[in-house]
Parts: C-alpha cells; sequence; structure tokens
C-alpha cells in the first residue's frame, strides 16, 4: 500500500496532494421495548484524494484504488479550474513529514465478537431497563461499534497508518404516571474494544430510576440563581457554548466574533483552563493525527483565564499566523477534514463539592445534558435532571431546568471550580458543516457558577 501511494502521489502535477483511504467496520444493536430494532454489521471501503493549485482545492472521492491516479488527475484539474474563480486562496501552514503507525488498543476485538453476542449484551441491559420498576413503560437501548481504519499519505512525504476503535452504549428508560412521561438515559463512549461495553448494568439501573424519580420532581422554579454544574453538564456547555467559537475556520468567516475572540484577552477566573487534546488514554475524541496528518497538539484555549488558543486546520493556521493543532478532522472517507474538536474539557481547580456549596442560601444543581442549541455566543440548556440547593445542601430533586445565557458573561461568572473531573464520550458525536457524528469526549469538574437564568418549560 505505502509504495503505491507513494508512487502516484510523486506523479502528481498539483501544488500538493493528499491520499486518505479508509476501511470501516461497524456494527450496531437495537432494542426498544421488547423489540430487536437492528442487529447488523457492515464494512466500507473507499478514499478520498485532495489536490491543492494554486491556492485552490479539487477533491475526488473512490472506493476502488486501482482507479487512484485517475483520481489524482482529476482532483487537480478540478483544482486547476477552481483557482480561476476562488478569490480567498488556500496556503497551508508547514509541518513536518511523519512517517507512522499508530493502533488503538483493543482487549477483545469489536470485529471478532458475534454479533449473537452482542445482541445478548444489548438484551440484557434493555431487560434491567424495562423490569427495574413498574412505572417503566418503554426502553431504547443502542449499542454501536466502528473501527476505523485509516491510511494517510501526502505529496511532502507524510504517511500514516491509524487504527481507531470506538465503542458506545445508550441506555434510555421512560417511565409514565397519570399521564405524565418522564425520560432518564445515561450514554456512554470509549476508545476500545468490546469489553468497554461490559459491566453497565448499574448504568441500566440508574436510568430507569431517574426516569422514575423525575415522575415525583417538581418542575423548577424560574429565576436568576447560583448555579453547580455537574461534570456532564459543564462539559457539554464548554464544548458546545466555547469550543465551536474557538474553531479558527468559523472565526475566519465570522469577523465580529474574530474581533471577540481575540488571543490574551481575559476571559475568566485565574483558575479557569480550557483544553483540546488528541490523545488522553481511552477517550473517544482520540486522534494522534488528523486527517492533515498533522501530530495532535494539546491546546489550551483559555490558560489562566486568558485566551490563548485556536483550533486550527493547516489552511486556517496559515491565514491567522497560527501552528496547526491536528484539529482537521472527517468524519469519514466521503468528506474533507474540517476544523473540530477531539476531547475538550475545563480541567480541574481546588474546591471540594461541599465547599462549592457553602454559602448558597437557594440555588440549583444542575445534572446531566439533555440537549441544547448555541446561537453565537448565546446558548440553552436542558438538563436531564436537578436538585434545588438549600442553606448549602442538596434539596428536592426538580426538573424542566433550563439554563439560558451568553456564553462570555457566563465564563466570566464562575466562581469555583471543583477538583473532580470527569471526562465523558457519550454516544452519537459531534456535527457540523454537515458531518456527523464524529467521536469527541467532554470533560469537567463542578463548577459553580453565580447568577445563571434558570427557566422551567
Ligand atoms: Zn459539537
Amino acid at each position: 500500500m505505502e509504495a503505491c501511494l507513494r508512487e502516484v502521489l510523486t506523479r502528481s502535477k498539483a501544488d500538493y496532494a493528499e491520499i486518505r483511504w479508509e476501511e470501516i467496520f461497524r456494527s450496531r444493536v437495537v432494542f426498544q421495548r421488547e423489540q430487536l430494532l437492528a442487529l447488523e454489521a457492515t464494512e466500507e471501503r473507499g478514499g478520498i484524494v485532495r489536490a491543492l493549485v494554486d491556492g485552490a482545492w479539487g477533491l475526488a472521492v473512490f472506493t476502488d484504488l486501482d482507479e487512484l491516479s485517475k483520481k489524482i488527475e482529476e482532483a487537480t484539474c478540478l483544482a486547476r479550474t477552481a483557482a480561476r474563480h476562488v478569490r480567498d486562496k488556500v496556503f497551508l501552514a508547514e509541518v513536518e513529514p511523519v512517517e507512522d503507525h499508530y493502533h488503538g488498543q483493543m482487549v477483545r476485538d469489536i470485529r471478532g465478537i458475534p454479533l449473537e453476542e452482542k445482541r445478548k449484551l444489548v438484551q440484557n441491559y434493555n431487560k434491567i431497563v424495562l423490569e427495574s420498576h413498574p412505572a417503566i413503560v418503554a426502553s431504547s437501548v443502542r449499542y454501536a461499534d466502528s473501527l476505523r481504519r485509516v491510511v494517510y499519505a501526502n505529496s511532502e512525504g507524510t504517511y500514516i497508518e491509524q487504527e481507531v476503535p470506538d465503542v458506545t452504549l445508550m441506555l434510555a428508560a421512560v417511565a409514565r404516571k397519570n399521564g405524565d412521561v418522564q425520560q432518564g438515559f445515561e450514554s456512554l463512549g470509549f476508545a476500545g474494544g468490546f469489553e468497554k461495553a461490559l459491566g453497565h448494568e448499574e448504568k441500566a439501573r440508574a436510568a430507569a430510576k431517574r426516569a422514575v424519580d423525575l415522575l415525583s420532581a417538581k418542575p423548577v422554579k424560574g429565576g436568576r440563581y447560583t448555579v453547580i454544574l455537574d461534570p456532564d453538564l459543564a462539559g457539554v456547555f464548554i464544548h458546545e457554548a466555547f469550543g465551536h467559537i474557538c474553531e479558527a475556520d468559523f472565526l475566519l468567516r465570522n469577523e465580529p466574533m474574530r474581533r471577540v475572540m481575540e488571543l490574551g484577552k481575559r476571559f475568566g477566573v485565574e483558575t479557569l483552563n480550557v483544553v483540546d487534546d488528541g490523545f488522553i488514554p481511552g477517550a473517544r475524541g482520540n486522534c494522534p493525527y488528523d486527517d492533515e496528518g498533522v501530530p495532535r497538539r494539546r491546546v489550551y484555549l483559555i490558560r489562566e483565564g486568558v485566551l490563548t488558543g485556536l483550533l486550527h486546520s493547516r489552511a486556517t493556521a496559515k491565514k491567522l499566523g497560527a501552528k496547526p493543532t491536528g484539529n482537521a478532522r472527517a468524519v469519514s472517507w466521503e468528506h474533507e477534514p474540517i476544523v473540530r474538536m477531539r476531547n475538550t474539557f475545563i480541567e480541574p481547580g481546588s474546591y471540594t463539592f461541599e465547599e462549592m456549596l457553602e454559602g448558597i442560601e437557594y440555588g440549583i444543581y444542575a445534572c446531566g445534558a439533555f440537549g441544547g442549541q448555541t446561537e453565537f455566543e448565546q446558548f440553552t440548556f436542558s438538563a436531564a435532571y436537578g436538585y434545588e440547593i438549600v442553606n448549602g445542601k442538596i434539596g428536592e430533586m426538580v426538573r424542566d431546568v433550563v439554563l439560558t445565557g451568553n456564553v462570555f458573561q457566563t465564563l466570566r461568572s464562575i466562581e469555583m471550580i471543583g477538583k473532580d473531573f470527569q471526562l465523558r464520550g457519550s454516544a452519537g458525536g459531534c456535527g457540523k458543516g454537515g458531518q456527523w457524528p464524529l467521536p469527541i469526549t467532554t470533560g469537567a469538574p463542578h463548577v459553580r457558577i453565580r447568577d445563571v437564568i434558570v427557566g422551567g418549560r
């Protein structure tokens, strides 16, 4: 493979060319109520060629390696045509050529596990969800795994083979009482083999229990409160509300936001550190090399409260005078790489949870992320559930906890950062520019924020 790709690239007449060839194994099992909705394994292979001529890209997608030479010519031809019309020329920041092989670790290779064994596991989780309480009326348990094998080569001499395994599990329960319907769920995701999907019986019970508990929880009273986000919700907040606006391709298209996101500007307290990293053992967002063959770098987006970094592809790095960070990622071989997050998290601080509760007369402990929306700097997030905080103690469970605000104001209002920490890969993934679901993780400790607008439904 290596010799063949290198040979084709040396013959290329483009200023720069790259080939990404992928072989992807996937399987999934889905149970809903008692029903098995999906039980399947698929394999696909395909590649993409990018050629750069006079500052313009040409792309060609293919499924047969024998077509490679022809496809490079095609992409080069397209790039040449595009170059005549493109006003915003592309230039690539320099990177050292790399040669490497990387294999993600699987104790039990997902390709070697019979579908029947996967079905049994998922059926058992489903049974636990359904049978854990009489009020549970429905369930949805989804298992998915994949192994993405990527061979990447470019005309500068880089050649990388990577194997990235991925396993996710979604455990969801629906409870009903007197016409009231509530949901509970646990969403898990790992870089690893089948072993990662085992042993989550407690999570299945927790999902069901939460749905049942929410039936007797009272709706939250709307208002402005001091709020403690649990690590799940704080992690989703930092990814959705802040991480996406650190993506340099977005900033290059959004001049007003680019002026706001000025390096060196203070965004929060001195104990606030926000990181995006392409390698943390076992984390779903791992990509030791991105889909432009750039080695991952740990990027401090915020260091000691100050904006110190952005996320880059080679092209955005060149435009903004930065170093490439290894954030150009594609969801699969049919897509070109765009600037994406990897493992994005708030670093732990120094407070215990008890210390964080102290001094709060009335506040909200918001837990789990049920979904959210962001529109530039405005965000709206629904917590999966929550609790009142009364006189420094956790009180009754509340539901319909929706947080809204301005991301910059909210970052400035962070008062305390916990010393606990949790990095979480959930089922599904990040979506952007029609590419979904990209494996990522989000992480944080508990975070206390003053003056947050909490709305009931
Ligand atoms: Zn995202």
